[in-house]
């Protein structure tokens, strides 16, 4: 047991606590560094039509290869970074560079009608002040059009900036710049936000996916959510698909869209431009 910093209070000191917090010490110094290093890339994940397997769009999703640890997963260098507020500078350059990478796919005329790219806000890049400056400058810059681009945000970006959310939205919309909720169906917010916002698409959380086969009542949620979205006008994109039992129950269900390693795990631009230079239409998961 350790003495707590105020000395009245005693607390049970876990160790694993203890490595956690020096993990993310060491892992925030590192992260200091990885920018100017160039330490990330990204890897691309396509979205693809259930019923056909064509690609719509693909997400960006950050890499960070660390020079003595190798790999670090986002899941384990994402929350460090937005807890130091890292994530800003981390997320400036992902957006510049997916920006970047698909405006020269489509100079390459790689893509096959309209593709999107999705790009992952956290909680704190949603909620600074410069964000459509900043969003404004790269599509300038880039000569990408406002359309092409889906923004991922989480339900708690949206209530925990809910004033400002609303005024950000907007601007977003005004610039053809789709929004997705990202991890649907796992926050504790109230639905009625759907009513107010602009939302494009609701991106149905894997947990759902994955445990659709095992209980009787996923299926009945994952109809509600699909229910829900077409009602309100919106589109369902299910995360995490990587059977063909999970694609086809899904496509019953009426989802259109889906994404998982069925399809294709995320892969590098290399991967992406063998994909898309399959002389036909290149079908994934079939
Ligand atoms: P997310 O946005 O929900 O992304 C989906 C995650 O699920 C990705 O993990 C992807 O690799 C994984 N995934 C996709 N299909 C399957 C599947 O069939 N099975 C399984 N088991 N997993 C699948 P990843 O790349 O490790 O990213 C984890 C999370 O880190 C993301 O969740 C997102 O919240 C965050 N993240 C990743 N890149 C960025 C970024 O550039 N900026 C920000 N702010 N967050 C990011
Ligand atoms: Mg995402
Ligand atoms: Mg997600
Ligand atoms: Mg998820």
């Amino acid at each position: 047991k350790a003495q707590g910093r105020n000395g009245s209070r005693y607390q049970v000191f876990d160790p694993s606590m203890h490595a956690d917090a020096q993990t993310s010490l060491l892992l925030d110094t590192d992260l200091h560094r990885a920018i100017e290093r160039q330490e990330f890339f990204l890897h691309y994940q396509p979205i693809v039509s259930l019923a056909t397997g064509e690609i719509q769009g693909f997400e960006a999703l950050v890499r960070w290869q660390h020079p003595e640890r190798g790999p670090v997963s986002p899941g384990d260098f994402i929350p460090v970074a937005e807890e130091t507020g890292l994530i800003v500078p981390i997320g400036q350059w992902v957006f510049r560079e997916a920006c970047r990478q698909l405006k020269t796919w489509q100079h390459q005329k790689l893509l096959r009608g309209p593709m999107y790219i999705c790009i992952n806000l956290s909680v704190k890049q949603f909620s600074q002040p410069d964000l459509i400056e900043q969003i404004d400058q790269v599509l300038q810059e880039t000569g990408l059009e406002g359309r092409y681009l889906k923004l991922e945000i989480t339900e708690s970006a949206i209530m925990n900036n809910s004033t400002s959310a609303a005024e950000i939205l907007e601007r977003l919309s005004d610039r053809n710049i789709q929004l997705s909720i990202d991890d649907f169906g796992t926050g504790y917010s109230s639905l009625s936000y759907l009513h107010y916002f602009p939302v494009d698409t609701l991106k149905v959380d894997r947990s759902f996916i994955n445990s659709m086969a095992q209980t009787h009542k996923t299926p009945a949620i994952v109809q509600a959510i699909i229910t829900l979205a077409h009602n309100l006008g919106m589109d369902v994109v299910a995360e995490g698909i990587e059977t063909p039992e999970q694609r086809h129950r899904l496509a019953e269900l009426g989802c259109q869209y889906g994404q998982g390693y069925l399809f294709s795990k995320p892969v590098d631009t290399q991967a992406v431009v063998g994909m898309l230079s399959h002389r036909d239409q290149i079908l994934l998961g079939s």
